[in-house]
Parts: structure tokens; sequence; C-alpha cells
């Protein structure tokens, strides 16, 4: 800018000399000087430059589409507006012309939903009085699911409504009436241990032995802090659970509790442990074997089962331009829909829109710290400037926005202002256990660890290879 004041004090020296060119010479300086100050300014997370993707088959993604409908599955699909359409809706799938299956919508009763499908009025009105027995329908909510079976009439035999998979009633004709009863479900909640080695990847391994994919992702959970298991996990690493597991008449029906888990990398000499703690509502969680948290302040990464795409290097030689242009951030290679944990408590400052970012979300943290998330696809509702956010937290959903050539999250973090690669931060332990809660602790780990090593285990083990 000196130079600049400098030009304007020439021009006013000279101006009965050469008046007008100096003039017009000065305005269009002070143009390009605002200019070039507002473009900085704009383009403050613009600064990505992002790195040529690596492709799928490099990155050893076999996983993709379990992975996908993985994350899917723990996603509150209801936080969020508009979904992507690529994302399918599983109750369309039907092409049975006897039968119905649908899911009450926002703002729809039952009534609504049923008449859209064209179905007698007298038959709903039958059902639904019928249904009132053993449903409670002010309980009832979007996301519900339906099912009718039809006569070639197009009328009503039987109407199944599930608010969970916990609580299904049916109604079925008898002569001209309806008659309702709820589904009898016995719920068995059985603790079980499962032990393996990596294969492939940690979905398929946990498959392998007998479990559903969504035990993995409970694992992945558990260790997020300590372990990126895109990266840092390899064939035959071993892996063990205590879970349990609830069955519904016989069938799986879902997780319950993590009790324990340990991971074992023979490679990396990296050997982990988590046991649950459970005592009153502050103090109950996961430790490691010597009673540290196993939380910590800041996630290792914000998405799980990603892998690296482009780390961070502030020294990166753009590949066209020939010049250092840095990666201030890192990239993961996740597919669209992939929900995005807050990287640690904090405030939202910026949700939206921002250039060459797509949209973008910027979360204040505590001492002097920002994490910046670029190329989302959607946010949750709630996610707006101003907002709190809890670590760990679903604040979006990864996409391929703004200059961006295939789906991945582009992840930044600031401290007072200037950039740090991610994969740096201290990861502090939250807080140990002393004292009598210590001591506690160390008993129900003790109890924990002989539980792991009964017989039920080695026949698992025995399964897996
Ligand atoms: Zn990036």
């Amino acid at each position: 800018m000196p130079q600049h004041k400098l030009t304007l004090s020439t021009s006013l020296d000279r101006r009965k000399h050469n008046f007008w060119p100096w003039l017009w010479g000065g305005i269009a300086l002070i143009i390009t000087a605002i200019a070039v100050y507002a473009l900085c300014r704009n383009n403050e997370y613009d600064r990505i430059s992002e790195a040529e993707p690596i492709s799928m088959a490099e990155l050893g993604m076999q996983e993709w589409s379990d992975l996908e409908a993985l994350t899917r599955q723990s996603l509150d699909n209801d936080l969020f507006d508009d979904l992507p359409d690529t994302i399918p809706d599983e109750t369309n799938t039907n092409t049975d012309p006897f039968l119905i299956k649908g899911k009450i919508s926002r703002n729809q009763t039952l009534f609504v939903a049923l008449k859209n499908h064209g179905l007698d009025v007298a038959d709903i009105h039958q059902v639904i009085t019928a249904m009132q027995d053993v449903v409670d329908f002010k309980r009832t909510k979007p996301g519900d699911t339906y099912e009718v079976h039809l006569d070639v009439d197009k009328r009503i035999l039987k109407f199944v409504y599930q608010i969970s998979p916990e609580d299904i009633s049916i109604a079925e004709r008898k002569d001209n009436a309806f008659v309702a009863h709820k589904v009898d479900m016995h719920k068995k909640t059985e603790r079980i241990f499962v032990r393996g080695l990596l294969t492939n990847s940690l979905y398929q391994s946990f498959r392998e032995l007998g479990e559903s994919g969504e035990l993995a992702s409970h694992f992945m959970q558990l260790f997020k802090y300590d372990i990126d298991f895109a990266s840092d996990s390899q064939r035959g690493d071993e892996f063990s659970v205590l879970v349990d597991k609830v069955t519904l008449n016989g069938n799986f029906y879902k997780y319950g509790r993590v009790w324990a888990a340990t991971y074992t990398s023979g490679a990396r000499g990296k050997h982990l442990e988590a046991y649950y703690y459970d005592t009153d509502e502050e103090y109950s969680g996961y430790y490691d074997a010597t009673g540290h948290a196993l939380k910590r302040t800041f996630l290792k990464t914000p998405v799980v089962g990603c892998p690296v795409s482009s780390p961070y290097n502030p020294k990166r030689m753009h590949p066209i331009l020939k010049r250092v242009r840095p990666h201030n951030g890192i990239d993961w290679a996740c597919p669209t829909g992939t929900p995005i944990m807050a990287f640690a408590d904090g405030t939202v400052t910026f949700a939206g829109w921002k250039g060459g970012n797509g949209n973008l979300l910027v979360i204040e943290h505590a001492h002097g710290y920002t994490s910046i998330y670029a190329h989302i696809y959607a946010f949750p509702r709630n996610i707006k400037p101003g907002v709190h956010v809890k670590q760990g937290q679903v604040v979006a959903m990864v996409g391929n926005t703004g200059i961006s050539t295939g789906p991945h999250l582009h992840f930044g973090v600031k401290i007072n202002g200037k950039y740090v690669d991610p994969a740096l931060i201290n990861t502090q332990y939250s807080y140990a256990l002393t004292g009598n809660r210590l001591h506690a602790f160390t008993q129900s780990r003790d109890k924990y660890r002989l539980a792991m090593t009964d017989k039920p285990a080695a026949e698992q083990t025995a399964k897996a290879k």
C-alpha cells in the first residue's frame, strides 16, 4: 500500500501539467487494490488446491458398497431435510401387485398414506379402527413402516404396522370385520465373545465370523481416537470383542453394549484395549487397561473407515502451476452420504456455500482451534452458525461439491488462525481414574478379561480359519 500513496501524491504535484492520465491511473490502482484485498478475504478457505484423487482400486476399497450401506444405517436420516437422490428408498423395490409397502412421511397420517395408494376408504377406516386397540397412534412417527396385503379386487386382507422391530401389529380381515393383535416378540440378550484375525477389512472379518458389519462399526467407534482403521490396520491384525447380542424371536436384532474389546497390530507394535466402566453417569464410559479414558479432546478422524487420498502438505508443488500451493488439510475418500462428525466440542461459525470449497462447515473449538470441512453434500437441519455441537456429533454428510473431482472430505485444522497438520494434533487423554474408582474399574476389567479367555472364543477363532 505505501507505493500506492506515493502514486497519489505524485499525481497531485503534477496535476496542472498532466491531470487526467494520473487521476485515472490512481483510480485504477485503488480499484485493483480493493479487488485483490476482497479476493484474498473471500478465499480464506479457497486455497485448498486439491490434489488429483487416487482411484478406489488404488486405495484398495473393495468394501465400498458395504461401507456405504453401513454408514447410512448409522445415520439418523430424519436429521436431514433433503437426502441425496442416490440413496435408494428400499420401500419402492417391491413388485408384488398384491403387496404395498410404505413408510409414513413427515406431516402425514396413516389414513392419508393409505388413501394415497388408492385403497377403499371404508376398508382404511375399518383397519384403523381395529388397530386402535393395539397401536397408540399418538406415538406413531414419520419413518414407521406398513405393509398392506390385497386381494384381486384391491381390498385389504391384512395390514401390518411396524413402529420398531420390537413393536409390530397386525390387522386381518375375518369375515367382514378386521381383528388386530400385537405380534408376540421374544427379546433375548446374550453376551458373546468374538475373536478373529483381520483379512481384507474389519467389516469382512466380522462377517466371516458370522457377525454383522454393524459390530465392526461399533468396534471402530471404540478405538477411533487411537487408530485410523482405513490406513493403520493390516492383514493378520488380531481383534476381539465382548458384546451383548439381542435377538427377536430367535433372529438377530441388534448389538447391545460392547463390554470389552482389544486390537493388536503385530506389525505396527500396537496393542489397544477398551473396557466399559459401568458406574454413575459422569464416569461411565470406556477406559484402557490402565484406567485412562479412551475419549480425547479431539477425534482422530472426523470420518470413520475412509482412506486418506491426499495428506497435509504445506510445500506441495502444484502439478499444473509448477509452484508451491500448500494442501492445507487432509483428504479422505468416502462415499457421498458418509456422516462427518464434529472433531471436538465447539460452536458452528459457518455452514454454507463458499466458492471452490462447495458447502463448507467451520467449527470453532476451545484453545484457539478451528476445524474446517469442505465439499459437503448436506447439513443436518440443526447445523447453522451459533449452534453448539458435541464431539462426535454428526454435523454433515460427505459430498462432491465445489472444485472436487470425486466424493471426499477435505478437512483442515487451524490453531490461532494458522493451518496445522490435523494428523499431528496432540490427542491428550481426557482424564484418568484414580483411587476407589480405579480400584473398582480394575476389578471389572479383570472380570471382562476372564470372560474373554472363555472357550467359545477359541471356537470362533477356529471358524475364522
Ligand atoms: Zn483437500
